[in-house]
């Protein structure tokens, strides 16, 4: 057997550091010894703290003073409780608190540094995930639910749930994302208008609190850190594992992109099938916009068509697709002709410019891979990624679409990136949560997810994302943006309006030393 020489020297220089006390630097720039009795597996070679500076955004670089590789939760309620000043594991140590920060880091794919910890320790979830028993995802035996390590990747929850039959009923729309990231924010994809966001779908977690503790929630069982923590940015603990409900697997789906040049026909549609009303159960909607400053991609429509689809592109300037998918399997695949058929004369769409593509559910689910590999393939995946993501009230979605789409985005020389655009349903949503969505019963998730690198400048895409806000503030246009970046206290605020008072008392309340996730800057 061969051995690679790089990961015997990791593995002898984690041994070496679990043998002594490590040294880290904390925000204050105070050096914090982490005492050998804490009995960690600590990281703080230049590769393990490279790797967890960066992220998918890659637009911050910020340097942990270490990262813990945790094999039980134990060790990270540990670590938490150092930190918050318990010194029974360090009898000499003479000062109140060491002041450093921790962050939980699943994936890495944060946009701007939110699941870093300046000069404080990451805490990779993966390595707990690893280890978990007896597996990071245990499918109940009525297979209703899934016990899941919260490190591990929404990838892993399917395949283990198809496993058994089984699936979770809503999902991002790229897998590669850990249950407890985007449990942090909200989780959101084509499926959401019928079962809500991943938060709306989750029974229970064990959570370790900022202060160390390991604490079981749900609705019923300490229903403040449970409804906090769910879209709460990593604020008030770290979970560890999330029970996840399941359904019944399809095995196909009918997905189906609808092309139209008019934004009222594509978004009454839209709204129509996210309604349910004359129930026709559409199992996932979504859409995008295709525009001539942009790159076409006309890879899902058949070669014979991809001429005729680029041209109405460049005719019309824009186009808006309307993406729908119909799951069935053996039992429903006697019916499902009939079912697409009754669906799209139900629509205003011209009918020469419908498209139909049959392919396997799990396929379908991790279409997202394809695009990674293609982007990475050019070198387009591991660039800046200045994305800017908002919810935006229906009442207001025509003056965004003049404003922003074609007084904006159009009017670029060029654009870069896909840019999503659909409606979704309020009553989806648990107010409890700390998620925050506008004030409507119908919202649109709008996702300008642009890439900087070969011929687009990132100044310019931030300066676009800039125009873009200003103009949703100066129309009083009440956006709720996802996945954001606020530095100033008073846009965090803002951001969550009524629900800012219950944020900052939870924060009390679970994490009053404020450690947890400083990279969300909402705290500091
Ligand atoms: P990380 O970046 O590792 O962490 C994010 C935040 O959560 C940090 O503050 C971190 O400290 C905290 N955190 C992480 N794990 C835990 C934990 N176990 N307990 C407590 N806090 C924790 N989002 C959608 O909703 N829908 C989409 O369709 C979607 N598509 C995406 C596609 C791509 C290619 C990318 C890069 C991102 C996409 N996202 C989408 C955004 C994604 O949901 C978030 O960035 C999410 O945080 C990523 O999960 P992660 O494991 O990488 O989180």
């Amino acid at each position: 057997m061969t051995t690679n020489p790089s990961l015997s020297i990791i593995a002898l220089m984690t041994l070496l550091m679990c043998l002594t006390p490590t040294l880290i630097k904390s925000q204050e720039g105070i050096d914090v010894l982490l005492p050998i009795t804490l009995n960690l597996t600590v990281l703080t070679d230049p590769f393990s703290i490279s790797a967890a500076s960066r992220d998918f955004g890659n637009i911050t670089d910020v340097n942990p003073g270490a990262v813990l590789c945790p094999s039980t939760p134990a060790e990270v309620a540990r670590l938490l409780r150092f930190a918050n000043g318990d010194f029974s594991y360090d009898s000499e140590s003479t000062t109140s608190s060491p002041g450093f920060k921790v962050a939980a880091r699943g994936q890495g794919h944060s946009l701007r540094g939110q699941a870093s910890a300046p000069g404080g320790v990451v805490v990779n979830m993966t390595c707990l995930a690893k280890t978990a028993t007896p597996a990071a995802v245990v499918v109940s035996a009525d297979g209703t639910y899934a016990d899941v390590a919260a490190g591990a990747m929404w990838v892993e929850v399917l395949e283990a749930a198809l496993a058994r039959g089984v699936s979770p009923v809503t999902f991002t729309d790229y897998l590669y994302l850990s249950v407890g990231g985007t449990l942090s924010n909200a989780g959101i994809g084509g499926q959401v208008f019928r079962h809500g966001p991943q938060i709306s779908n989750v029974h229970e977690l064990d959570v370790i609190t900022g202060k160390g503790d390991m604490v079981t929630c749900s609705p019923k069982l300490n229903p403040e850190l449970f409804y906090g923590v769910l879209g709460g940015l990593g604020q008030f603990g770290i979970i560890t594992r999330a029970r996840i409900a399941l359904d019944h697997a399809p095995t196909r789906v009918k997905w189906l992109r609808i092309l139209y040049s008019d934004f009222s026909a594509f978004t009454r549609d839209q709204e129509r099938l996210i309604s349910m009303a004359n129930d026709l159960r559409v199992d996932f909607l979504e859409g995008q916009l295709m525009m001539s400053n942009g790159i076409v991609d006309t890879s899902f429509f058949p070669l014979s068509d991809q001429t005729r689809v680029a041209s109405l592109v460049n005719e019309h300037r824009i186009i808006y697709v309307l993406e729908v998918a119909k799951y069935y399997d053996t039992t429903t695949l006697p019916i499902i002709d009939q079912v697409i058929d009754t669906l799209t004369r139900t629509l205003g769409f011209t009918s020469e410019f419908m498209f139909m593509q049959d392919v396997p559910y799990f396929d379908f689910l991790n279409r997202v891979r394809n695009e990674e590999d293609k982007l990475r393939s050019i070198g387009l995946w591991e660039v800046p990624h200045p994305w800017l993501n908002m919810f935006v009230p229906k009442s207001r979605v025509l003056d965004f679409h003049e404003g922003v789409i074609k007084g904006l985005l159009l009017n670029q020389t060029a654009t870069s990136g896909v840019t999503l655009f659909y409606p979704t349903n309020r009553n989806k949503w648990n107010n409890l949560m700390s998620a925050m969505i506008p004030n409507e019963d119908v919202f649109y998730v709008v996702g300008f997810l642009q890439s900087a690198g070969g011929s687009h400048n990132f100044e310019e895409l931030e300066s676009l994302n800039d125009r873009i806000i200003n103009f949703c503030n100066n129309s009083g246009i009440k956006i709720k943006e996802y996945l954001m970046h606020y530095t100033k206290k008073e846009d965090w605020i803002k951001h969550f309006g009524p629900k800012w008072s219950d944020f900052s008392r939870r924060k009390m309340m679970f994490d009053p030393e404020k450690l947890l996730s400083p990279g969300q800057d909402i705290f500091n």
